[in-house]
Parts: structure tokens; sequence; C-alpha cells
């Protein structure tokens, strides 16, 4: 970072800190620890609340103070929305597990409950917010837009922003209401809640038309599949603007849904991450436009897969700057994360800590780590004397030990949310393939969904010791690719989408260890591809050769072009003409401030 935006990041926290932008004048982020949780079985990014959290946190673009936690709706709020035999539904697993399309056991059941429910008194509260405030409000979650009075659907099961509309109108809250929906699916639910309401207007832009039918007031916009930034943004263009101008709304819900990114896992349109920003921001300005200040209250809805949490932590930071903030990598992210979750357990305030980009300095989160992620000698005195060496990882680490890491660096809840109830961590003593961590969904062993292999190793550069990866394996065995996803060559599942979580836990046991950096091989172009979002390449040649590549491929899949390179099929035009080849070449995450110092002056 240079150094004017590392002073202008100060003064921000300077400001908040003599009361010159505190909770009142700051935006309001509700969030609730517990929506980690995710729900069994989907590709929610289970920590997507906690990423874009951690960014503004660490940013200094928000405090402590600005995060609100929301308490669980009311039944009663709930049924000024949804029939009394639907919520009595809501105990039967079949019925929530239809809903959420797998199979659950009551407690599943139970769970996915409450956590809709936990959400729909978010959006409550957001709506609350937006009110007192004549302003915007941001609840990192909600969205359930599918859920209809009777019925719930696609992955909905209680409407929360209809569930927010109906408490604030029995609260006296009289004037029009609009929901922007523009999250890629159907907002059929809130269609059907409000069909006989013409004070809440429902304006939705999605791919198709789920089956209900019109509104006395909404705008129902199909688009179809594959929709590109400027067919999506021209419409939203032309028919946003004179709905509002009808309507005029004094209150409005924005489900932002990131589901239109190219990126994501589940929707099917093509929209660049600098058009939803503008778009996000279109809405936000045609808002304005009707009354200066205007109650907006903002909710995620859809957004799958690990980068989901980008598009919102850019309209977010948009919202707080009034300017395009550049977004971390994932991997300091996931580091940044972990730091803020033990500074809540600690009970000790985050703000201003500035992980994302600390020096090679020893600081205070260096000696946080030395705490959480070892044991001194004196604890394996207390515990009974020193284990011995054998499944021990590293021969440093035993299996509860890395169980510990993985949950808090929220691996294993995001295996959880893929639907792997009581996910089971192995080590093996070291073996001629290096020390092994295997991860399996359950105490049977019957699926595995990582596998690490690692080795401390000093050939990589001279006078300097790595941790290295020598075989990683992130898999999610029960879920199948996808039409738009082709596998990867070697890959028999889709992945897990943890990757920079577990990166970010062997920077950890990097610093731990002492050692220099991690390291990694990456023998495949797309291995290349995937590792170069946290780890960069040592040898500037490399960067340029995979540039070169990564150049001439860029209409294929990463699959096509891993497969394409492999077969000698990318040709760099010279002269004289030359197939470029992907070899086996190292990249790294400096730890060490040794090496960090070396790899700037190279
Ligand atoms: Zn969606």
């Amino acid at each position: 970072m240079p150094p004017t935006s590392r002073l202008r990041r100060h003064l921000r926290r300077l400001a908040r800190k003599v009361g010159l932008a505190g909770r009142r004048g700051g935006l309001p982020i509700i969030y609730h620890p517990q929506y980690r949780l995710g729900i069994s079985g989907i590709p929610l990014d289970a920590l997507r609340a906690e990423r874009i959290a951690t960014f503004l946190l660490d940013g200094g673009w928000i405090g402590q103070d600005n995060l609100v936690e929301p308490h669980p709706a009311h039944v009663e709020a709930l049924r000024r929305v949804h029939t009394g035999a639907y919520l009595r539904s809501l105990d039967d697993p079949h019925v929530v597990g239809r809903v959420l399309g797998l199979p659950l056991g009551p407690r599943e059941t139970r769970e996915a409950v409450e956590l809709q429910r936990l959400t729909a008194g978010g959006t409550i509260r957001t709506g609350e917010l937006a009110l007192e405030r004549q302003g915007p409000a941001v609840h990192l979650g909600g969205g359930f837009h599918h859920a209809g009075p009777h019925r719930g659907g696609g992955l909905c099961l209680l409407n929360d922003v209809a569930v927010a509309v109906a408490h604030l109108r029995n609260r006296g809250f009289q004037e029009p209401i609009l929901v922007v929906d523009l999250d890629i699916h159907d907002g059929n639910g809130t269609r059907a809640i409000f069909a006989h309401d013409p004070s809440v207007h429902t304006f939705s832009i999605h791919n198709r038309n789920w089956e209900d039918p019109a509104a006395t007031a909404d705008t129902s916009l199909e688009v179809g599949a594959g929709v590109e930034d400027e067919e999506y943004l021209d419409l939203l263009r032309r028919e946003l603007p004179p709905v509002v101008a009808a309507h005029r709304p004094g209150l409005t819900f924005y489900i932002a849904g990131a589901d239109v990114a190219r990126e994501d896992v589940y929707g099917d349109a093509r929209l660049s991450d600098g058009a939803i920003l503008v778009r996000d921001r279109f809405v936000v300005e045609t808002l304005q436009e009707v009354r200066g200040r205007h109650p907006l209250a903002v909710v995620l809805g859809g957004g799958y897969g690990p980068s989901a949490w980008r598009p919102p932590a850019r309209f977010l930071a948009w919202l707080l700057a009034g300017r395009e903030v550049e977004l971390p990598d994932d991997l300091s992210i996931s580091l940044g994360r972990v730091h803020w979750m033990a500074g809540r357990t600690a009970g000790a305030s985050s703000r201003g800590e500035g992980v994302l980009d600390r020096g090679g300095e020893p600081r205070e989160q260096d000696r946080t780590d030395r705490a959480l992620f070892s044991l001194t000698e004196e604890d394996l005195g207390a515990l009974g004397g020193r284990p011995s060496q054998e499944g021990q990882f590293l021969g440093k680490f035993s299996a509860q030990e890395v169980e510990r890491d993985l949950q808090r660096f929220g691996i294993l809840e995001q295996a959880r949310a893929r639907g792997y109830a009581e996910p089971t961590v192995e080590i093996l003593p070291s073996s001629g393939l290096g020390p092994t961590v295997r991860l399996y969904g359950s105490p049977d062993r019957a699926d595995l969904l990582m596998e690490l292999r690692v080795e401390v190793d000093d050939r990589i550069l001279p006078s300097f010791t790595f941790l290295t990866v020598e075989w990683l394996l992130l898999q999610d065995p029960r879920s199948r690719f996808s039409t738009t996803r082709d596998p990867l060559p070697g890959q028999e599942h889709p992945g897990l989408g943890v990757l920079a979580d577990v990166v970010a836990w062997l920077v950890t046991l990097c610093r731990t260890l002492a050692l220099d950096g991690l390291a990694f091989r990456s023998s495949h172009f797309h291995m290349a591809a995937l590792a170069r979002r946290h780890l960069r390449f040592l040898d500037p040649d490399d960067q340029d050769r995979f540039q070169r590549i990564l150049a001439l491929t860029q209409d294929q899949t990463l699959a096509e072009a891993s497969r394409s390179v492999a077969a000698g099929g990318v040709v760099d035009p010279g002269p004289p003409p030359e197939p470029l080849r992907w070899v086996e070449v190292p990249m790294v995450v400096p730890v060490s401030r040794r090496l960090k110092q070396q790899l700037s002056v190279a």
C-alpha cells in the first residue's frame, strides 16, 4: 500500500476516534456471527458476510460500532406474510429439504429455519435503521425472494424483505415502498406476497420468469440466459427511473444480488465486476434524485462461489467512500477475517489493526498467532507430558490442533455448509511423500474433501526455508460439474471453494514455525492460474510467460487453455513462432521480513 493511502486510512480512523464519523454518521452494517452457519448443502460462501465485514473494518471504512447484531424475527412478524399452515410445515424435514434441494435431518432442518428467521430479523432491523437515518443501511445477508405466502422455493423459506415491509406497515409507516430486486433470479415470492397491494411496487430483472402471475404494482423483466453488461445496464437505465418517478417511494429495499456475475457458480448471467458496480450506483443515484436522503435498505441476495463477497464489498466501499476502492485479494481477507474473529473472541476490537497490509515487523498479531496456533512446552507439560511425534503434523500439531485451526479458518464451516455434517481430520505420520493432513466429510471417512502434503524445504531459494505444498487436493465429492464448468485436467470432482482459506492457514503455520514463506510448484498451467490469486512467481520470466499464455488463451475456459498448453497448441507468433509450454515453476507467499525484502529488491 502506498504511503498516501496508508495516511488516508489513518486519518479516517482518527476522524472516527474523535467522533467525526461515528455510528450516527456512518453506515449501519447489520450482521450476525451465526450467518457463518450457512445453509447446509448450498454452495453459498458461508463466510461471505465475514469477508465483507473484514474488508470494511480492516480498511478503516467502518468501526466495530457500525456493526449491528439483529434478533430473530418474532413468529408474529412472520405470520403477517406467511400462512400458519405453511409456517407449521417448516417443522417437517421433507418440506424444508424440498425447498433447499437436499435431504435433511431434524437438526439441519431446525438450523436452516432458525437462520432464515434470524435473517428476517436482520432485514427488519435494516429497514428500521434506513428510516431512522433517512439514508442507507446494509444487511450482510437476506434477499430470500422466492418464498411466497404459503410456500418456500429455490433455497428460500422465509421472505425476509416482505416480513420487514409488513413489520414497518404494522408500525405505521404508510409511504409507498419499492423493492428493487436485481438478483439474477425472479423475485416471484415477493411479487406474490404483494400481488394485491398497490403501495408496494416490486421491480425485478431476472433471467427467466417463475410461475407467479403479475401483481397490481410490479415490473417484471426477463432477460434470458447469458445477458452481458451493456444489454443489462441499458434495460435498467430505461426501466427503473420511470418506476421511481411514478411510485415515489418513501423507502426502498434493494436486493443487490451478486449472482449476476460472470464468475457466479449458479447464475447464468455474464456481468463484469465493473458493470455490477455501475448497476449498484445507478440504483442509489436514481433514488437520490427523487429525494436527496433516501431511506435505502440494502440486502445481499444471491451470490455463489468463493468470490461472491467481492461485488457487495466494492458496492459498500463506494457507498462509504464515494469513490471506487481497490479490493484486497482473497488471501488477505482470509487472514484478516481470522484475526478479526480472534479479536471478537478475546473481546478486543480489531479496529485500526491494519492486518491486511502489515509489514515484516513482528507485531501484536504475530504474537496472537503464536498463542493461537501452537502450544508451548509448558502447555504440553500441563497436559501430562510431551506426546510422541507419531501422528503429529510437521512433528508439532496434533489432529485436534489442526482441526481447531481448520475450524478457525472457516474451512470446517464451509465443509458443513456443503452438507458434510461431521468433517473429520486425519494426520498421517510423515511418510516418503511428506507430512499429510486429510479432511473427510464424516468420521467413517467415506468422502475425502482435502488432502494436503507439505515439506519443509530449503531448495527453492538459497538461504531461505519454505513450507512447500507438495500436493493439495480440495474437492466436493458429492457435487457434480455444472454444464458451464468443465473439469480441469485430473479433476474428478468440483472444488471445495476454500483455497484462499487453506493458503491463509498455511501462512500462519509458516509464522509459527518461523519459516520464510509458503511455496508451491505449479506443474500445470491451470494450477499456476489458480495459485496466482494467492501466490506470486519467484522468477519474473515465469510471470511473463504466464501472462503471454493468458493473453493467447483468453477466449478459452481454464480447462481448455491448460489442455491446449499441454498439447503444445498455444503458439507465440514470434518470430519465430514457438509453442509456449508450462514447466514446473515455484510460486511463493513471502512471510519473513528477510524474504519480503529479498523479493522487493529482486
Ligand atoms: Zn439468485
